[in-house]
């Protein structure tokens, strides 16, 4: 159920683009967009400790099935929306920055990997770099530490659809702002 989770790491990156946007002049607000989009990530990921994420295909469930077909539903209707409203290439560079480490952990390093088939492999190699250090923080640091960890609780679902609720919300009502003064 990657693909959900893709959703609130891109309304993380946007929103925090739009409110970079309203209130800094372009070089900063472009910066601060890079900087915070980047650490969203972190945040985004440790939080997913409540929610619904099986690490593994449970087809045979029909609840998990289901929730497979609701999240494909709600990622292309996030899609949909971004290329009505016409906003595909300004989001962009929250969207991007929002996923960068996924890009890096997931694609560049897993590809390095994949390649060398070598024992010894290098600590960066062992694959998922920044991965290793958000478990640590999901694990360890506050207030992530404290949460529950729900990734095989149905329940789960709910905290997912609230935060994507309230993120989409936020993203509409500030980018009517930053509509509104361009
Ligand atoms: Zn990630």
């Amino acid at each position: 159920m990657i693909q959900i989770q893709a959703v609130t790491h891109f309304l993380t990156g946007i929103l925090i683009q739009i409110i970079c946007f309203i209130y800094f002049p372009i070089p900063l607000a472009i910066l601060l967009t890079i900087i915070l989009a980047i650490l969203s990530h972190f945040i985004v990921d440790s939080a997913a400790k409540a929610t619904y994420h099986t690490s593994e295909p449970h087809r045979d469930d029909k609840f998990w099935v289901a929730w497979m077909y609701i999240s494909m539903g709600i990622t292309m209707a996030f899609v949909i929306w971004v290329i009505v409203i016409r906003m595909f290439w300004f989001f962009f560079l929250g969207g991007f920055f929002s996923i960068l480490v996924d890009i890096i952990d997931w694609g560049i390093i897993r590809t390095i990997q994949n390649k060398r088939k070598n024992n010894q492999k290098s600590y960066w190699e062992q694959g998922h770099f920044f991965h290793i250090l958000i478990d640590k923080i999901r694990d360890k640091m506050p207030p992530f530490s404290w949460l529950p960890n729900w990734n095989y609780e149905k329940k789960g679902v709910i905290v997912e659809i609230i935060t994507i609720t309230l993120l989409w919300t936020l993203t509409g009502y500030f980018l009517g702002i930053f509509l509104a003064l361009s």
